[in-house]
């Protein structure tokens, strides 16, 4: 029943939070500015709650707008991009981005992070004004679809941490082993019998407290 803009407007994160918390009696349901006066009725019907006139500290109700990049100042940085909860922003890193306008949602998550203030909420041409419930229904699958890609990279990246966390105990594991078997075998030709058989004890000890470390690098505790 809620719009699905993402737009944070109603003290949410987004519009699911925002339904669990209707659903578990924790929040009213005359938060959601963008779903306005209709979207209060609807909730009231499916909730069976009252209706109620919109709380004007989450905002006020307004037609739809959508964001627009004013090309001459975009730096292309990419904050954008990463603020936009729908995929609805082009770009790449130091190369100019663009609102693909059919997508956006009108959320303006993505001026605040804009280092150059180069994005405007504007009017959308007629073809866009409205917003449907397919509308809605397309935004959440696209947020669905970028959450999930998110956590595939987030995956990924941990993974990548971990191999190179690895290769680097392993190296140095490695290098302590070596540099302590070369001390022993230096102290064995230098020393008497009695002293390279205390000089070996204590080497032996150096490297069983190496290796441990080093072990305890490779399965840190969980
Ligand atoms: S569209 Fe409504 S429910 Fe969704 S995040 Fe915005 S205010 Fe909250
Ligand atoms: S482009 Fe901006 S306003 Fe449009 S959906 Fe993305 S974050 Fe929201
Ligand atoms: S945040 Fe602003 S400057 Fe950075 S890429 Fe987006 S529009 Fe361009």
């Amino acid at each position: 029943m809620l719009p699905q803009t993402q737009c944070t407007q109603c003290g949410f994160s987004g519009c699911k939070p925002y339904a669990e918390a209707i659903v578990d009696q924790q929040a009213p349901i005359n938060r959601c500015p963008p779903g306005g006066t209709v979207g209060i009725a609807l909730l009231a019907d499916v909730t069976g709650r009252a209706v109620a006139a919109l709380d004007a500290s989450c905002g006020v109700e307004a037609p739809r707008k959508i964001a627009r990049i004013v090309a001459d100042l975009c730096i292309g940085c990419t904050h954008c991009i990463r603020a936009c909860p729908v995929d609805a922003i082009a770009g790449g890193p130091k190369r100019l981005h663009a609102i693909i306008p059919e997508l956006c949602t009108g959320c303006a998550l993505c001026l605040p992070p804009c280092p150059v203030d180069c994005i405007e909420m504007i009017e959308p041409p007629r073809m866009l004004a409205g917003w449907t419930r397919e509308d809605g229904d397309a935004a959440r699958a696209r947020l669905n679809r970028r959450d999930a890609r998110l956590t595939r990279l987030a995956r990924s990246e941990r993974r990548r941490l971990a191999e190179h966390e690895t290769e680097a105990a392993t190296a140095e594991t490695s290098a302590i082993m070596s540099s302590v078997t070369a001390s022993v075998s230096s102290a064995g030709i230098a020393d008497g019998d009695m002293a390279n058989q205390a000089g070996a004890e204590r080497k032996r000890a150096m490297i069983e407290a190496a290796v441990a470390r080093a072990r305890a690098r490779l399965n840190p505790p969980t």
